[in-house]
């Protein structure tokens, strides 16, 4: 099959590939449509997983089931499939402790685009299709559930994680697709005053439509300076990292938090090897100011609970597809419209049938 690759380090190209085999409880994919990430272009331009030679990228995607292996039990040829970004292996014992996403090692639930190729080809192999494949529901669209697979489960897991107390307050900084999808859990999870921390216009429309009570401008001042000000020096309950960088960052999200407070990373950081926390306004290692971090959540459930949050109206993921392309060989534009980031993007998607 033909697909898009990382050739290496700081080179992408066309590549053709044997199908790969259908183990017993695995399925073969065929993709109706996908979305680049931007951990697809660290991986490629940054070398944030290390080098890689002609690896098919991308881990967003839904699609239509090509073949199941002869154990596989839900799952049937032909069926239209929600596919999550990060596909466990849920008989691994970091699964059974609570932690599917970091199964066999740190991070290997993050299978597509990491270790095995992604799904920017004609077909992709899923691993414990029963377990991780999600049937598509009736009334949702491909782009709608193409966006649930990475970006709504990282970012709501970003709120999730971030013990936001009903009617508190939290701190999204950083409002790409993943902090929007922040945005939109903590409302969920009844965040009564949501401050955003980002600049693009469009990404602001759909900030304050996800839940945004204020919009902070990270160039104009220090962030944590900007919501000591508007919280009467209080700071708030959570932050919630999702962008942004190693120099300044942390140092905000940490002196924005209220003592006993929670921030709650799920930026890939990159950029530098140490993580700087400022001492002082930790207090001194004794704030009880909290720090927790996690890949993205995958598999069924997780993508049938999401799906049921868009069919029900809680929010609506296709606020976060900017851009639309048509045919698999577009897939190449989108990847670079990804990594050119113009003003006007927030995700774009290939439609492919
Ligand atoms: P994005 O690049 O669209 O969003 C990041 C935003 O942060 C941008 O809008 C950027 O302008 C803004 N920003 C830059 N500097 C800033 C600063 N100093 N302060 C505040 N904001 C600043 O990316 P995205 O697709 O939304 O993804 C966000 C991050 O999450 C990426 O690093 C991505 O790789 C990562 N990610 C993690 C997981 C996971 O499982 N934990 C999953 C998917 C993506
Ligand atoms: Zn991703």
């Amino acid at each position: 099959f033909k697909g898009f690759a990382m050739k290496k380090l700081n080179e992408t190209g066309w590549v053709e590939k044997e199908v790969p085999e259908c183990g017993p409880l695995d399925a073969i994919v065929r993709p109706t449509c996908v979305s680049p990430c931007t951990s697809d272009i660290h991986t490629v331009w940054e070398g944030a997983i290390g080098d890689r030679k002609d690896m098919v990228l991308g881990h967003e995607a839904v699609g239509v089931v090509e073949e199941v292996g002869s154990l596989v039990k839900n799952i049937k040829v032909g069926d239209k499939v929600i596919v999550p970004a990060i596909t466990p292996d849920w008989d691994d014992e970091a699964a059974q402790r609570g932690y599917p996403s970091q199964t066999t090692e740190p991070l290997g639930g993050w299978k597509f685009s990491n270790f095995k190729d992604g799904v920017f080809g004609e077909r992709f192999h899923v691993n414990l299709a029963d377990a991780n494949l999600a049937l598509m529901p009736e009334g949702l669209t491909d782009e709608a559930a193409v966006m649930l697979v990475d970006m709504w489960s990282t970012g709501m897991m970003g709120s999730e994680n971030a013990n936001i107390p009903l009617g508190g307050s939290v701190l999204v900084i950083g409002i790409g697709a993943v902090g929007l999808s922040a945005i939109a859990g903590a409302a969920l999870l009844g965040a009564a005053d949501i401050y955003a921390a980002g600049t693009r216009p469009i990404s602001v429309k759909v900030a304050k439509e996800y839940g945004a009570t204020e919009i902070i401008n990270y160039r104009e001042a220090p962030i944590d300076e900007q919501v000591r000000e508007a919280t009467d020096g209080a700071g708030v309950d959570s932050v919630i990292i999702a962008g942004g960088n190693l120099t300044n960052t942390w140092k905000e999200a940490v002196a924005s938090t209220k003592a006993g407070g929670t921030i709650s990373n799920v930026n890939y950081l990159s950029g530098a090897d140490d993580v700087l926390i400022p001492r002082v306004e930790w207090g001194c290692g004794m704030s009880n100011i909290n720090i927790t971090n996690g890949l993205c959540p995958g598999g069924r459930v997780r993508m049938e609970r999401l799906a049921r949050l868009a069919l029900t109206n809680r929010a609506d993921p296709e606020l976060l597809v900017t851009h639309r392309f048509k045919g698999l060989e577009k897939i190449e534009d989108a990847l670079y419209l990804m990594k050119d980031k113009p003003k006007d993007l927030i995700k774009p998607i290939v439609k492919i049938d």
